[in-house]
């Protein structure tokens, strides 16, 4: 089974992810811890994206392509990935499509969660304190927002009309949204 989650910075994709891996044994593929990673080894793709990444905008979909790439034409990752920040606009969501097809896979179910700005906002001020990240300054992270909701609709759409769009209520407690998921995933038939 492959699964897609998105929603905006500070939704939980992160931490729903970590919970969906344990219980059903996948990985986690976050496309931007993959890229925080760069940044952080100080390797010749991290000198070129930190700028990108500190103004809340998003690298390019060739960069995040090879990234994702490469895991996807493994052996132990085949069917047993959670795309977490992917893909974040249609470009990318076809590019998947395409690059899993190639690897004889497909996505299962496409989980969007949903939280409204305030939640957001209090949620990333909390984030802040405790990791630090260099994007998380309030007004990066409204802009992190808009970039999310300026790309993401074509992407809603798309998984729409494959019928693989559940939407997820993420303003409730970390235990409730990980149940509601849990639930959804279930009940997905003839998963491996
Ligand atoms: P959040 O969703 O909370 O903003 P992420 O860790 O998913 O946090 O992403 C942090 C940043 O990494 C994004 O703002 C963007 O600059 C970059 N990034 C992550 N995933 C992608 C992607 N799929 N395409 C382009 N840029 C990405």
């Amino acid at each position: 089974m492959n699964i897609v989650i998105f929603g905006p910075p500070g939704a939980g994709k992160g931490t729903q992810s970590n919970l969906i891996v344990k219980k059903y044994e996948l990985h986690q593929l976050s496309t931007g811890e993959l890229l925080r990673k760069e940044i952080k080894n100080n390797t010749e793709l991290g000198k070129k994206i930190s700028s990108i990444i500190n103004l809340g905008n998003l690298v390019s979909d060739e960069i995040v392509r090879n990234l994702i790439e490469n895991y996807i034409s493994k052996d132990i990752y085949k069917n047993k990935l959670i795309f977490d920040g992917y893909p974040r606009n249609l470009t990318q969501a076809k590019n998947l499509d395409a690059i899993l097809k190639k690897n004889n896979q497909k996505i299962d179910i496409a989980l969007k969660l949903s939280v409204s700005l305030k939640t957001i906002k209090k949620r990333i001020l909390e984030r802040k304190t405790l990791e630090k990240r260099d994007d998380d300054k309030e007004e990066i992270a409204i802009k992190r927002y808009k970039t999310y909701e300026e790309n993401i609709k074509p992407v809603i759409d798309f998984y729409k009309q494959s019928d693989l769009l559940k939407e997820v209520n993420a303003e409730a407690s970390i235990d409730e949204i990980s149940d509601e998921i849990s639930g959804l995933i279930d009940s997905i038939k003839g998963w491996l």
